[in-house]
């Protein structure tokens, strides 16, 4: 299942060309912003499916970006996954309970990433009336 749009926010640009590599080559329409701003900029004008959200970023970072998009009617239906690096401890919880549907280790496993975002918009998908 692919075609669905998806923004990633990252501002590490080797991660970021990565996860866009990887998700473009799986036939998603993916969007990208290095930042909170950039991100809110691309969402004023498209509707993606799911966010990829790193947690560092700077600015206004990937935890209250989220509550910031959770809190909006118009960006809650929106599958936030945050990414941030596994040695963070507790940033699975901090990420759950800022409004994130997931969780994605760091570095990124390309072999699954693929798979794991299929799951959670079937899932979505499912879910929907
Ligand atoms: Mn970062």
């Amino acid at each position: 299942m692919s075609g669905e749009a998806i923004l990633i926010v990252e501002d590490n640009e080797i991660s970021l060309k990565l996860v866009k590599i990887l998700l473009t080559v799986e036939g998603y329409q993916v969007m990208t912003a290095t930042d909170a701003t950039e991100a809110l900029v691309v969402l004023e004008k498209t509707d993606p499916k799911l966010i990829l959200m790193d947690l560092q970023l700077p600015g206004m970072d990937g935890l209250t970006l989220t509550r910031l998009l959770k809190s909006n009617p118009k960006y809650q239906h929106i599958i936030i996954l945050a990414m941030t690096a596994y040695a963070m401890k507790g940033d699975k919880e901090k990420a759950l309970a800022a409004g994130c549907d997931g969780y994605i280790p760091k570095p990124i496993d390309t072999q699954s990433l693929p798979g794991v975002l299929a799951n959670y918009l079937q899932a979505k998908k499912e879910d929907a009336p």
